[in-house]
């Protein structure tokens, strides 16, 4: 199968992560999750993973300068080379975007498709309210959702510039949308070059 490189843009709660690990699984690129990367360095109790921690309980964004070292770095490895790669979580700025598009540029990686999974704020917030994570209390959720409205949102439309841009339903059983993501991800393999 040709590797395939991918953006999956989606809220909070949209389901974003369980879709991720289904469409690597699948297609076999690499799960570049920027938020499981944060976790895993508080996990280890890095000073990074410490000064992440305290950003991330508030429900704020870590700095666009740490995202894109971490994220250039991993998208280097040999790895995305052969299997592609889906970003989950990443780009959340103007600014990631910008420096993400350099770095592909500068790796000669193509960017295949850009999916947005769309769940309404109200269905986001019910479901996040009831996963029960440590860092989802109901100020940090208004706050995260508040910041991908303003700061998230807006690429939608710059990547919908750039080349392939889909919007899924993300409403339904993780099977019925795995479903919708793998009919718009085998078209665009079978259409690459
Ligand atoms: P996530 O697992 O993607 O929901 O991310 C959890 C938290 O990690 C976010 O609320 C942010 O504080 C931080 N984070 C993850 N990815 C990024 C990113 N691309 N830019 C800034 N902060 C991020």
């Amino acid at each position: 199968m040709k590797p395939i490189n991918l953006i999956i843009f989606g809220r909070q709660g949209s389901g974003k992560g369980t879709q991720s690990l289904m469409v690597t699984e699948e297609f076999g690129s690499v799960h570049i999750s920027t938020g499981d990367m944060l976790r895993a360095a508080i996990e280890q109790a890095t000073e990074f993973g410490l000064q992440a921690k305290t950003v991330m309980d508030r429900g704020e964004l870590v700095s666009d300068e740490v995202i894109s070292g971490i994220v250039a770095e991993r998208l280097g490895q040999s790895d995305v080379m052969q299997q592609g790669f889906l970003l989950d979580g990443v780009p959340r700025t103007l600014g990631q975007a910008e420096s993400l598009i350099a770095v592909l540029e500068g790796l000669d990686l193509s960017l295949d498709l850009v999916l947005n999974l769309e769940v309404p704020i109200d269905e986001v917030t019910s479901r996040m309210m009831s996963r029960g994570r440590e860092d989802d209390t109901e100020e940090a959720i208004a706050r995260r959702l508040g910041l991908y409205e303003q700061e998230t949102a807006p690429l939608l439309e710059f990547f919908s510039e750039k080349g392939v841009f889909e919007v899924i339903d993300g409403l339904g059983s993780e099977t019925e949308v795995f479903e919708r993501l793998n009919a718009v991800i085998t078209r665009v393999i079978s259409d690459k070059k």
